[in-house]
């Protein structure tokens, strides 16, 4: 399924319960959907888990109690993970066929379902119609904004970077890495035009990066800034554009966000 379809899929959703502004309230949607809900304070790493009831024709969905949750953005995102696997219809032809599974909720996985599941999840709490109207006043936004749109909607900072480079026009590429390590990357559609679509799972982030330094251990909670190159990040190309690199530190995990923003012939 293609991401533009998913997008489609969860705007449907906004649209159809009048979703206008933040934060979006997931549990209201699966309730007025019928879905019984079954919060519970599990234990890490359960994020979600959605099965269909067939003797009674209801879908149940399990998940970590909101109000206690040590991270409400990632239970929050998990529900919305859970009704991607309620709302796309082939997530739930599976769990009407008795197939149910539980979720590991992050970007950072390469099985198909989950990582549908996961955009509409993040499409379903960062609405692409927010993206628009404030891209519409401007073409950019800094990791800073990106960070408070975040926490305006209430979804987690990685997604929202995420939502932003697929909305822009500018050229940037969003990175993920933990302990040092590249996790996963996405780039906007001018980056992938330029031919930096694409960075390996497992790239070593470059030692004189401020990703690297933002993954230190101890590294002030604070977004890192400067200048770089797409040489340090991605070595085998033949040519290079210069960027502005921005890192931030994802609470204490190891985990460093980090928006790359390339310079283009024309900055
Ligand atoms: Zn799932």
């Amino acid at each position: 399924m293609k991401a533009a379809e998913v997008e489609r899929q969860a705007d449907e959703v906004l649209s159809a319960y009048e979703v206008r502004t933040a934060p979006v309230d997931v549990l209201a949607i699966a309730n007025a959907e019928g879905i019984e809900l079954a919060e519970g304070d599990y234990a890490e790493p359960f994020c979600g888990r959605i099965e269909y009831h067939r003797d009674v024709g209801t879908f149940v969905l399990f998940h970590p109690r909101l109000e206690t949750a040590k991270n409400p953005g990632r239970a929050r995102f998990s529900i919305a993970h859970e009704l991607g696997h309620y709302f796309l219809e082939h997530h739930r032809a599976l769990l009407m066929s008795g197939q149910s599974h539980n979720s590991t909720s992050n970007f950072i996985c390469d099985d198909v379902l989950e990582r549908e599941a996961d955009e509409f999840a993040a499409a379903l709490l960062i609405p692409s119609f927010a993206l628009r109207q404030r891209l519409a006043r401007r073409r950019f936004m800094t990791l800073r904004e990106i960070l408070a749109l975040a926490q305006e909607w209430q979804s987690s900072a990685t997604s929202a970077a995420i939502r932003y480079a697929r909305f822009t026009s500018e050229a940037c590429g969003v990175v993920v890495s933990q302990d040092g390590i590249v996790q996963f990357y996405s780039a906007s559609d001018e980056t992938k035009a330029m031919g930096f679509g694409f960075l390996r799972k497992g790239t070593p982030v470059p030692s004189r990066s401020k990703t690297f330094e933002a993954g230190k251990p101890g590294a002030a909670n604070s977004i890192l800034e400067g200048t770089g190159g797409t040489e340090n990040w991605f070595v085998d190309r033949q040519f290079h554009r210069d960027l502005w690199e921005e890192a931030f530190p994802l609470g204490g995990t190891g985990m460093v966000l980090t928006l790359l923003a390339l310079k283009t012939a024309t900055d």
